[in-house]
């Protein structure tokens, strides 16, 4: 398959293009190369002649038009966004812009492309979103693909609006859409603002690790390279116009998941204190959903997707990779901020 990666150079698109390129597709990489961009993730794929990489902003139709006419894919994964919810609070303008405005555009110039082409039933127009989109749960109960939407932040507000637009355009236009909603990703090369690799490198500098209200808030973690994996079976094998959730089945309380990451630290770099000692309660993030859980029967049932890993062994894997990967994070501390909301606590 040839395919049009949109974001190739953020976390979870990143580990879409390694993939893809190690399973032997055609891949475009088009990212406008945000500060969330870092194009040493896709650093081996770029050696494949598999690979080729345009830099184009998603708000820009004339050039979405350009690259689906000369690159002619067969499918669209559409990852591009702005993804930091603690972003979208202090400034919301560039969520709207790229994450709606910027999908709009990608439905747009895939759809001329696809009516140019003689509608062939093989396309695909995937598009990646987030469980944040159904808000928030209580103790009970996982979202399914039916539960109704809810969104309670600028960046989930976002998500969700664009999700509606890529259905509306699968209803109006027959264009042919799948989606996919997952829970938090983790994993390597993801961008240090994050909270995973936050608490890690704030315990790594012997900084307060900062939580969230009393850590009590809890999320369904999924390895990225797990993640990447249901993608490629869903743009490959998934129904035209369904949706599928994709989780791990892994909950784990926020204080929890930091203890855990600050457990392996004490094994696997000692020092006199336990790092767990760093950590420090700080004021909630406003509207904070409480609770995200993933029912992934049917991407379970319809496809046979499982996760590979647990959330322990993949945390293992993290940690190892941030303490091996200095020469990647270093650099990135510099940009828009990053060191400053490191320190926040
Ligand atoms: P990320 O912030 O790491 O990467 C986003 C990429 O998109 C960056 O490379 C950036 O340069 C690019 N980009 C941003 N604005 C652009 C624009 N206007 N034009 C072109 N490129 C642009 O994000 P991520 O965590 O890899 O998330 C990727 C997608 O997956 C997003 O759509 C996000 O909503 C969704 N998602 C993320 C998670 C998660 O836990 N991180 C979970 C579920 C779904």
């Amino acid at each position: 398959m040839k395919l049009l990666v949109t974001g190739g150079a953020g976390f979870i698109g990143s580990a879409v293009v390694r993939l893809a390129v190690s399973r032997g597709h055609e891949v475009v990489n088009l990212d406008a190369l945000t500060y969330a961009a870092c194009l040493d993730n896709v650093a081996e794929a770029a050696k494949s002649n598999l690979y080729s990489f345009e830099q184009a902003d998603i708000r820009d139709r004339a050039a979405l038009d350009r690259i689906f006419a000369t690159h002619r894919p067969d499918a669209v994964m559409h990852l591009a966004a702005e993804s930091h919810v603690d972003r979208s609070i202090d400034g919301p303008s560039d969520f709207i812009e790229t994450n709606i405005t910027g999908t709009f555009n990608m439905l747009e110039a895939a759809r001329t492309y696809w009516v140019a082409q003689g509608k062939p039933a093989s396309f695909r127009f995937h598009h990646i979103s987030t469980d944040e989109v159904f808000g928030s749960l209580g103790a009970e109960g996982q979202f399914t693909e039916e539960t109704p939407y809810d969104p309670r932040s600028p960046y989930s507000a976002s998500k969700a609006a664009s999700d509606h637009l890529v259905r509306a355009w699968a209803e109006t236009y027959g264009l042919p859409v799948v989606l996919t909603n997952c829970s938090n990703n983790y994993g390597p090369f993801h961008f240090p603002e994050k909270l995973i690799p936050v608490v890690i490198l704030n315990a790594l500098h012997g900084r307060p690790i900062p939580v969230y209200g009393k850590g009590e808030n809890v999320r369904d973690w999924l390895y990225v390279e797990d993640h990447a994996d249901a993608l490629l079976l869903v743009v490959e094998k998934g129904v035209v116009g369904r949706s599928y959730n994709i989780g791990g089945e892994n909950e784990r309380r926020n204080i929890d998941l930091v203890r855990t990451i600050c457990a392996i630290l004490d094994r696997k770099r000692p020092k006199a204190a336990s790092y767990a000692d760093q950590i420090t309660f700080v004021t909630d993030r406003p509207g904070h959903d409480a609770r995200y859980a993933i029912d992934p029967t049917r991407i379970r049932d319809e496809l046979g997707w499982r996760p590979s890993v647990t959330v322990e062994q993949g945390l293992e894997r993290t940690v190892q990779w941030y303490l091996d990967n200095e020469a990647w994070w270093q650099p990135l501390l510099a940009r828009a901020g990053v060191g400053q909301r490191l320190g926040k606590a």
